[in-house]
């Protein structure tokens, strides 16, 4: 058996990925509104090749998604919602809206996943949800015992903290398409301080693109 690095096999594959973002890019997804608008423009304005990290999130994420199609059946409808794009697929069999998302941390909830989660329900109109967190590496609680790789939430908002949801959903909906429609991503705010880490692995991070970057 002789083994070799297949390039072309990793060219042609980051080839279809680049190809396969670029047509999902063409509308608003929740996942623009989710974490940096400016960076959901330039994906949107100036895309740049997939590379091996992103691979990495998305064979991840993907690997997720497909297990709540497995679970609850793949109804595969994507449709818009006050204008943002988003399948129907993710939805438990209450009718709530399902998420799951992995982290390497032992404890807490990361805002973003809660961000998600909370406009998935509101463009359904929904006050309730379910947010499934893998630990990725549970914590070692006693010799023999393992901290649970998966917790499984129920989210529940009031009127109030909906409508809140639901402004900032359409406040960052629209600056996002102003900044499209100028063709300007800098038009787009940056990341909030403590969401910065996204910056380390972002393809726009450059001082001439992203000059005031956290
Ligand atoms: S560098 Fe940070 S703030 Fe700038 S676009 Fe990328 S993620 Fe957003």
């Amino acid at each position: 058996m002789i083994i070799t690095n297949d390039d072309e096999l990793q060219e042609e594959f980051l080839t279809k990925l680049t190809d396969l973002y670029s047509r999902q890019y063409k509308d608003i997804h929740v996942s623009d509104l989710t974490l940096c608008l400016r960076q959901a423009a330039y994906k949107k304005l100036c895309p740049k090749r997939t590379t091996l990290e992103q691979l990495n999130f998305f064979v991840d994420g993907a690997c997720r998604d497909m297990a709540i199609k497995e679970v609850y059946g793949n109804k595969g409808v994507k449709k818009l919602f006050m204008g943002i794009r988003m399948s129907t697929d993710v939805t438990a069999s209450d009718g709530f809206p399902i998420e799951m998302k992995s982290t390497r941390a032992s404890n807490g909830i990361s805002d973003h996943y809660l961000t998600q989660l909370t406009i998935y329900m509101v463009l359904q109109d929904m006050r309730e949800g379910h947010l499934i967190i893998q630990r990725i590496v549970p914590k070692q609680i006693t010799v023999t015992e393992k901290q649970p790789p998966f917790e499984f939430k129920r989210i529940i908002i009031d009127e109030d903290e909906f409508q809140k949801i639901k402004y900032t959903t359409e406040t960052n909906r629209d600056i996002l398409k102003t900044a499209l429609a100028e063709k300007n991503p800098l038009l787009c705010p940056v990341v909030h301080k403590k969401d910065s880490w996204v910056c380390k692995s972002c393809q726009w991070n450059s001082p001439a693109e992203c000059p005031d970057k956290p």
